[in-house]
């Protein structure tokens, strides 16, 4: 085959990832790319590395060469290997310009190889690929259980390219770590940096507290919960690019508590030298309805039937086809039930009023047992694990009672389970992901939203198990253990305490009364202002059974309320 043009490197396809035999014309690639790289900077070197670099290996078939330079070097060494012919990383997830891997393909005998060029900044992970290449080819029970991995993957098929590069980490991490090469945990006293300071936030803090740890937070809002916890407060809105790396650069991690981070934030902060977790692929996804419910249905989840609709048209034509009800949801930027509306017939589409902007979501209202969420951590070295998972009432889309157990058939537990670790390790996460989910008449399981990130029914993990949410995520983005997920009693129920009535000062009242109730523990967040149906805190009570813990949970959650304006603050009257 002969390539149009002039250039020598042809372009690249991405495609699902299969294992094919290793094949030795996969060297002769690898030579013919160095050497073209060698005419043009003769001071840099082509190593050969991943599996076509291992005689034998079966894999992907993909050749991946790496180019070791300083950081400074990287964006020359990238415009020369463009103008070889090779290309910007397509995907969902590309690695950053601090750290790029532009792709190509060469023809030789008459097939196409497809080629992934590294570019690797000194003080990366350069000697770390070489000594992994390095060990499966000198050791030949290693590189079987490669293999091994491999063929368990794609066994019932090609699969999706990250689910097969992440599905891999737990099995890579442990060579590495065994070759010296593991990545060191961050330790206290470190400073992790969390974007968003509300309630999310103050609880991750106060167990980072705990841990020993530091704590810097971006929050526009002075009186955010979680500033009274953190070391050190930026006040920035989430779009501010300059406020969030001036944090970053005191943070040894970056997290965050909500996923409305701009865009333009998480790509400043995305250099893959300061890590920025659970990362920033599933901030991207989970932001998006859209890309979310593509996501779940690439990775074998089930969603609501659902379209995209550009307006009020669209939902008409749409509505015929799926049946009322419906749900309409803004694409972005909805949470406690805020950016959706429910449809029950056409009148309702008139009078949307512009509450939801276009385009958006529309799905299929689904009349669902029960609603269930389950929370999972995946840590560093690729390893997750499951909280039992908990049954969620809401009211107009905001959650009011959480309990666990579920009451669900142990095959539901384990599937739900399965389905949140799955769906972790497909985007390639590092922290914790929480699945929300509609348990279906016939035991089915259909995803409705996925949180990358501590979530308000994992609250009860605080008294409830012997590890709290909040704590694994901490472990999870800090490359430490995971911590034990069994619960501390039979059964644990926990009730947000929402505010009433019109917004002023926020004083509870009958914290005393609430605290009488057996085993029940109040969270009060700090909020410096009270308004209808605003989270306030939670109530968690722990019991013998779901029903007594639900009982004292509710008992102790119903003596807190919120003073009136005039008697609770009489130093504040304008507030
Ligand atoms: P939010 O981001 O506000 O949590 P969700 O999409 O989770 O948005 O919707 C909030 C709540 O609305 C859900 O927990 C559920 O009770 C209800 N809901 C949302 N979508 C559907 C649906 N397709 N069918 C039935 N109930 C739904
Ligand atoms: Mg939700």
């Amino acid at each position: 085959m002969t390539e149009v043009g002039t250039k020598p490197i042809g372009p690249y396809e991405r495609l699902s990832a299969e294992v094919h035999e290793w094949d030795p014309r996969t060297a002769e690639v690898a030579a013919r790319v160095a050497e073209l790289v060698r005419e043009r900077r003769p001071d840099l070197t082509v190593e050969h590395i991943g599996s076509t670099a291992v005689p034998g290996l079966p894999g992907k078939g993909i050749v991946d060469l790496s180019i070791e330079t300083t950081p400074d070097e990287i964006p020359g060494v990238v415009a020369m290997l463009y103008d070889l012919g090779f290309g910007p990383q397509p995907g969902p997830d590309p690695w950053p310009p601090t750290r790029p891997m532009p792709v190509g393909s060469l023809d030789v005998d008459g097939t196409r190889y497809r080629i992934h060029l590294h570019v690797q900044p000194v003080g990366g992970d350069f000697p770390r690929d070489i000594a992994f290449r390095d060990a499966l080819r000198n050791d030949p029970e290693l590189r079987s259980q490669y293999e091994g991995l491999k063929r368990g993957i794609t066994s019932g098929g090609a699969v999706e390219g990250l689910r097969y590069t992440h599905s891999k980490t737990r099995w890579i991490l442990n060579v590495y770590r065994r070759l010296g090469f593991a990545p060191p945990p961050i330790a206290p006293p470190a400073t992790i940096g969390i974007l968003g300071g509300g309630q999310l936030g103050r609880m991750l803090a106060l167990a980072a507290r705990e841990l020993g740890y530091h704590i810097a937070v971006l929050d526009p809002d002075e009186h955010a919960p979680a500033a009274g916890i953190a070391d050190s407060v930026a006040l920035a809105t989430y779009d501010d690019v300059g406020a969030a790396l001036a944090m970053a650069a005191e943070c040894s991690v970056i997290t965050y508590e909500l996923e409305h981070v701009g865009a333009a934030v998480v790509a400043a902060l995305d250099d893959r030298r300061r890590p920025i977790r659970p990362g920033p692929y599933p901030l991207k996804l989970t932001a998006d309805r859209i890309a979310e419910r593509r996501f779940v249905e690439a990775n074998e989840g089930r969603v609501a039937e659902w379209r995209e609709v550009a307006g009020p048209a669209e939902v008409l034509h749409a509505a015929a086809e799926l049946g009322y009800p419906l749900r309409l949801k803004a694409i972005r930027g909805g949470y406690d039930g805020r950016g959706q509306a429910r449809l029950d017939g056409t009148d309702a589409i008139t009078q949307l009023d512009g509450r939801i902007g276009w385009p958006a979501l529309l799905e299929r209202e689904l009349a669902f047992e029960a609603e269930l969420s389950v929370v999972a951590a995946r840590n560093v070295d690729g390893v997750s694990r499951t909280f039992p998972v908990a049954r969620n009432v809401h009211d107009r889309g905001i959650l009011v009672e959480s309990t666990v157990p579920a009451g669900i058939p142990r095959a539901v537990e384990e599937a739900a389970a399965n389905l949140a670790e799955s769906l972790a390790t497909s985007m390639g996460l590092v922290g914790t992901l929480t699945v929300e989910l509609f348990l279906m008449p016939d035991g089915a399981l259909v995803v409705n939203e996925l949180a990358p990130r501590v979530h308000n029914s994992g609250h009860w993990t605080i008294e409830g198990a012997t590890t709290s949410q909040f704590e694994q995520h901490l472990r999870s983005i800090c490359g430490l253990p995971l911590g034990s997920v069994e619960m501390r009693a039979p059964a644990a129920a926990m009730v947000n305490l929402l505010g009433e009535g019109a917004p002023r000062p926020a004083r509870p009242t009958g914290t005393y009364e609430a605290l009488l109730v057996p085993d029940t523990h109040v969270h009060i967040y700090d909020k410096a202002t009270v308004f209808e149906r605003r989270k306030m805190g939670h109530v968690t009570a722990l019991g013998a059974t779901v029903e007594e813990a639900l009982t004292r949970a509710r008992e102790a959650a119903g003596h807190i309320g919120w003073a009136s304006a005039p008697e609770a603050s009489p130093r504040e009257p304008n507030a």
